[in-house]
């Protein structure tokens, strides 16, 4: 399998980081070396001094697809999570500086924690479906996938111009404003509306 993550999908976030608001979607992608699951703590890497939580609407890929217009990606994912974009800031601003690629601050191990997911027939709304980061809980980032600049479907139609997407790929759909620095012991809580779906700690 193999995640796919957007970047700067939302006006507020690429604000903050003094990064235009893009033309068309940012992609990357994580290995599944990157993945925690069942709420296992994240353990703060060696080679950074400023890892950044960034909480963000995952998508769970359900069927084989390329090419996918964006009226019919809705019928390839079934499932929506929350997941945590950890990032090496410092890194990824060397890298960014020299013009190169992001991998190292964006695709190491543990770099994906991802919560437990939820049915798309539970949700009214795909495009309308709020969610949170609490630290030590406090609200740290609150964002709604109706402000993504570009919206599942519209992700869907253009990586599957590049990328075969399969069954169990996942695709993370950026993160809203509010991103920052975590450290030892922080207890974080992702809630999608408010059912809390990740929870774990920093060690
Ligand atoms: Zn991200």
């Amino acid at each position: 399998m193999k995640i796919i993550a957007i970047g700067r999908n939302y006006i507020d976030h690429a604000k903050e980081l003094n990064n235009p608001v893009p033309d068309t979607p940012v992609v990357f992608l994580k290995p599944d070396s990157s993945i925690i699951k069942k709420n296992k703590p994240f353990f703060l890497p060696l080679f950074s001094e400023e890892i950044h939580h960034e909480v963000e609407i995952v998508l769970k890929i359900s069927r084989l697809g390329k090419n996918i217009a964006s009226k019919f990606a809705c019928r390839y994912f079934n499932e929506i999570g929350i997941g945590i974009d950890f990032t090496a800031r410092d890194l990824q601003r060397n890298c960014m500086n020299k013009g190169l690629p992001w991998e190292i601050a964006k695709a190491f191990d543990g770099s994906a924690p991802l919560g437990k997911f939820v049915n798309v027939s539970k949700f009214r709304d795909v495009n309308n479906i709020s969610f949170r980061l609490e630290i030590n809980g406090k609200a740290v980032q609150q964002g709604n996938t109706k402000d993504m600049i570009f919206s599942p479907g519209e992700i869907i139609a253009y990586v599957s111009k590049f990328f075969t997407i399969k069954t169990g790929d996942l695709i993370f759909t950026g993160t809203p404003a509010g991103v920052g620095p975590v450290k030892k012991n922080d207890h974080l809580k992702a809630y999608i509306e408010d059912e809390l779906l990740l929870d774990f700690f920093v060690k």
